[in-house]
């Protein structure tokens, strides 16, 4: 296998891609995007057609995972193509080493014109990562979503407008702007849908009449989990006040100008007038339910789940079309034939299932991340890619499209083998997941949320819940939404310790420390 793939690699550098043929890298990027809330993955609830574009005229990626479901962690393994241990991105609060090998400084090295527009969020900003960056900046690296505050190697700027539509105009000026001799690789990073979700002004309005289907798992008991899985601080019943968009109306504010929310108090004149328009009637009918008693037990959560993915599914609605924008600029200029066009998020997210909405779980939901990638040329349209693919391996699979070779000590591995929608007996057979930002049992830490690791092939998963001595077996070919942990089922011991066998293996060739230390935090 391995002079295999020497030989592979050995053609593929003989053909010597010249600077004209080396193919452009869109990367569009967001934060917290379900699978269900894209068109084109089985089971979707809404529709996104210009992202469903980029799966029909290229692949969609149906087991694509993370390494790390949260944030930071999930933006430090892309560009390192490593695990979080060996990046230094374990959380949320990690600083990044930015000295360290990334895969857009070696395409900048090896002639590509590189720039990093949106959502950074690591702490510490950028150096030379990019040769240009404008990152939103504010908030922790969250940024506002109405008139946010850009941070570029020239200081700070604060723009007006929806950051969607800001990133947007500022993606295509780069692309307007470049240096045409070069190729390029363009790192949009947008901030929707995470939480507090405020939609562009013009898909505010949206579904008022409409209810989206609920997920079958809403009302998931946890009954076959270890205990501290129905203790975390995610529920959707416990959502309240900001976070869905339930404020003073304006004429409330009128009278109490001090009452009103830091996140109108950020919006001009004009875009508090929008919000007023669409939420205060919505907002009204939420105090006459409340009022009436009506939003208690099973029907409270239900109104919650209904507040929380309208605004989820206005802001992806929002996102879709600035894509669209990127999409005809591409076509009017040339630029769709020879540009690997990337569509993907920092993680998934529960919208809802198992009642909860949040991420950072090995749980399909948020360890799934979604993955388009047309390629005209090299992916065939319409291709449905079912290979075990991981966010590490983008860096390795960019070198690879540059003509580049691919580090040794990347995790990743240049996915180009699968992109045909067959997997060749060498691909990798199981999937490593490690989980760091939360607590130990005397100090439960972000969400109240346990550490875990764990280990999915294509059909077993098995979490550690190592600070708990806790496990979790899941069957996913029979019970695909994960709702009975087979741990203590003897019929799966052979599996069960075949899998142990396996984590064990994986973090071995990965050297990951056993049980680490809690990670260093530096603000958050
Ligand atoms: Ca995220």
């Amino acid at each position: 296998m391995k002079l295999f793939s020497y030989i592979l690699v050995l053609a593929f550098n003989l053909s010597a891609l010249s600077a004209e043929d080396r193919p452009n890298i869109l990367f569009l990027f967001s934060d917290d995007h379900a699978l269900r809330t894209i068109g084109a993955y089985e089971g979707s609830i809404n529709k996104t057609p210009n992202l469903d574009r980029i799966a029909s005229e290229g692949a969609i990626f149906n087991r694509s995972f993370n390494v790390n479901s949260i944030c930071c962690p999930s933006r430090a393994a892309i560009m390192t193509g490593k695990h979080s241990h060996a990046n230094g991105i374990w959380g949320n609060g990690s600083e990044w080493d930015g000295a360290q090998w990334v895969y857009p400084r070696a395409l900048g090295k090896a002639g590509y014109q590189t720039g990093l527009i949106g959502k950074w969020h690591l702490k510490g900003n950028p150096t030379d990562e990019f040769q240009s960056w404008e990152i939103l900046s504010g908030k922790g690296g969250q940024g506002s979503y109405f008139n946010p505050k850009f941070l570029s190697s020239e200081g700070e700027v604060q723009i007006e407008g929806h950051s969607t539509e800001i990133i947007t105009d500022k993606a295509l000026d780069w692309l307007k702007n470049r240096d045409g001799e070069k190729p390029f690789l363009l790192c949009a990073q947008y901030k929707v849908p995470h939480i507090h979700r405020i939609p562009t002004p013009d898909h505010m309005g949206a579904y008022d009449d409409y209810e989206f289907p609920e997920p079958n798992t809403l009302f998931d008991d946890l009954s076959t989990r270890s205990p501290f899985v129905s203790d975390t601080w995610m529920s959707l019943k416990g959502m309240k006040g900001s976070v869905l968009n339930i404020a003073p109306s304006k004429k409330e504010l009128a009278g109490n100008p001090e009452k009103m929310p830091s996140f109108l108090k950020e919006m001009t004149e004009a875009q508090r007038d929008d919000w007023h328009k669409a939420y205060d009637p919505r907002n009204r009918e939420y105090h006459r339910l409340e009022k009436a008693g009506l939003l208690e037990g099973q029907a409270g959560v239900r109104y919650t789940y209904q507040r929380f993915i309208k605004d989820y599914v206005r802001c992806i609605d929002g996102l879709d079309e600035h894509v669209g924008r990127i999409l005809k600029y591409l076509d009017d200029n040339g630029l769709a034939e020879n540009t690997i066009l990337v569509y993907s998020s920092d993680q998934g997210f529960l919208t809802g299932e198992h009642g909860w909405a949040e991420k950072r779980w090995m749980y399909e939901e948020s360890f799934r991340s979604p993955l388009l990638i047309r390629w005209p040329g090299t992916i065939s349209a319409g291709t449905k890619v079912e290979a075990l693919v991981q966010n590490i391996d983008l860096a390795p699979t960019f070198l690879q499209a540059a003509g580049l070779a691919v580090p040794n000590e990347l995790h990743g591995v240049a996915m180009q083998a699968v992109l045909a929608g067959d997997i060749p007996n060498e691909w990798r057979k199981d999937l490593l997941y490690t989980y760091y930002d939360g607590g130990i049992p005397k100090n439960r830490g972000a969400y109240n949320m346990p550490r875990h690791e764990g280990v999915r092939d294509d059909r077993y998963k098995l979490i550690s819940f190592y600070d708990h001595d806790a496990w979790e077996f899941y069957d996913l070919r029979v019970d695909p939404r994960e709702l009975s942990n087979r741990y203590d089922d003897p019929k799966y011991q052979t599996e069960i310790d075949r899998m142990k066998g396996r984590l064990q293996s994986l973090k071995t060739a990965y050297q990951v420390p056993t049980h680490p230390g809690l990670p260093k935090r530096k603000g958050h």
